[in-house]
C-alpha cells in the first residue's frame, strides 16, 4: 500500500479479495502496510486490485507458468535454428512465401530474400486456410522444395506443422518447426513438438492471452525442448483497417516475463503490404528478436496472402532501414 494508505483502504482491499474467494493478510510495517493475497488459482489478476485507492503496487509473486518464465531462468535463451543463433545481440529476419507453391517460385523467392540479407527461409507446405476451397498446400512435396531452396541458398528453413500425424514427417526437413495461431493450443501437438527435437516456432493464438501463450510454450519445454521462439501475428480486434490488429507491446511484455526470444510477424499481423514496413521498425525499435515477412516475386499471382507480401524490392528497403533502428536499440542486424 502507498505510504499515505488509511486504515480504511486496507480494509476495502482485505473486502475486495474475500469477495473474490481470497485471504488477504494485512502486514504493517514501519513505512506502510502490505497485504499478502493467498488462495488465488492463477484466475484473479492484479486489475482487480491496482485501482483501489492506496494500492502502490500489486506483484503477482507466483505464476501458472515456471520453465518459460525468467523467474525460473533468468539469462535470454539463445535458440539455435540450423546455425543461426535467434535471441542474441543479432536481430534475424525470417522472409519467404506464405505458401510453397512450386521449386521455380520457392527457390527464386530464397534466392532474392537470401541476397537482400535474410537469416532463415520461411515458407507453408501445409497451409491452414480459412476456407476449404483455397489452396491447402503441396504437403511433402512442398517439404522436398523447401529443402531444395536451402541447398540453393544455405538458409535454414521454418515450415508449419499442421497436425501430430504429419509432425514426423515436417520435422525430417524442416530446420525449425513452425506451430501456428490456430494451433497455439493444441496441446497435443505442442506435446509432440517438445519431443521433435527441433526448435519450435510458436505463434500467438489469434485471441491469446499473455499467459495463455507463455502456458502453450511451457507444454513445448515442458516435454524437455528448451528451444522454443515465441511470434506475434496479430490478435482480433474490432478495428477494421488491418486484417489483424499487431500487439507490439506483448514484446517488452514477454522480455520481462519470459527468457525466450519473441519474433513479430508485420505480414500476418496487418495483413496490408504498405503497413509492414513501418511495422517492422516499431517491431524491432521495441525490441523483437527477429521479423518473420512474407516476401512473393509476383505477389499478385501468389496462391495464398498475396495482398501483405512484400516484393523481394520492398523487402530490401525494409532490410536497409531496419538496420538502423537495431542499431538504435543495441542491437545489429
Ligand atoms: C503463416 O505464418 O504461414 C501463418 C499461417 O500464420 P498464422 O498461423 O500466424 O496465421
Ligand atoms: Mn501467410
Amino acid at each position: 500500500m502507498d505510504r499515505t494508505a488509511t486504515g480504511e483502504d486496507v480494509g476495502r482491499v482485505v473486502a475486495a479479495a474475500e469477495r473474490l474467494g481470497l485471504k488477504a493478510h494485512p502486514i504493517p510495517g514501519a513505512q506502510r502496510t502490505a497485504i499478502g493475497i493467498t488462495g488465488n488459482k492463477g484466475t484473479v489478476g492484479p486489475a482487480a486490485f491496482e485501482n483501489l485507492p492506496g494500492v502502490l503496487e500489486v506483484i503477482r509473486v507466483s505464476h501458472p507458468y515456471k520453465l518459460v518464465s525468467r523467474e525460473f531462468h533468468p539469462e535470454d535463451t539463445i535458440v539455435p535454428i540450423g546455425g543461426v543463433l535467434v535471441g542474441g545481440r543479432r536481430v534475424v529476419v525470417m522472409a519467404g512465401p506464405c505458401a510453397v507453391e512450386s521449386l521455380e517460385q520457392t527457390v527464386t523467392i530464397a534466392k532474392a530474400v537470401k541476397d537482400l540479407g535474410a537469416h532463415l527461409l520461411r515458407g507453408g507446405a501445409y497451409k491452414p486456410r480459412t476456407s476449404p476451397y483455397s489452396f491447402q498446400g503441396l504437403g511433402e512435396e512442398g517439404l522436398r522444395i523447401l529443402a531444395e531452396a536451402r541447398e540453393a541458398t544455405g538458409l535454414p528453413v521454418v515450415t508449419e506443422v499442421l497436425d501430430t500425424s504429419t509432425l514426423d514427417l515436417v520435422a525430417r526437413y524442416a530446420d525449425c518447426l513452425q506451430v501456428g495461431a490456430r494451433n497455439m493450443q493444441n496441446f497435443e501437438l505442442l506435446k509432440r513438438a517438445g519431443r521433435s527435437g527441433k526448435p519450435v516456432l510458436l505463434k500467438r493464438g489469434m485471441s491469446a492471452t499473455l499467459e495463455e501463450f507463455l502456458l502453450a510454450a511451457e507444454y513445448v519445454l515442458a516435454e524437455g525442448n528448451p528451444h522454443v521462439v515465441l511470434c506475434e501475428r496479430g490478435v482480433r480486434t474490432f478495428n477494421d483497417f488491418t486484417r489483424n490488429t499487431l500487439d507490439l507491446a506483448i514484446v517488452p511484455a514477454v522480455e520481462r516475463l519470459s527468457h525466450l526470444p519473441i519474433f513479430v510477424d508485420p505480414s500476418h499481423g496487418t495483413g496490408r503490404r504498405d503497413k509492414v514496413l513501418p511495422m517492422s521498425l516499431a517491431s524491432v525499435a521495441a525490441g523483437a528478436d527477429g521479423l518473420a515477412v512474407e516476401v512473393h516475386h509476383r505477389p499478385a499471382e501468389a496462391l495464398s496472402d498475396g495482398p501483405q507480401a512484400l516484393t523481394p524490392e520492398l523487402f530490401g528497403q525494409l532490410m536497409e532501414k531496419a538496420r538502423p533502428v537495431a542499431e538504435a536499440v543495441g542491437r545489429t542486424l
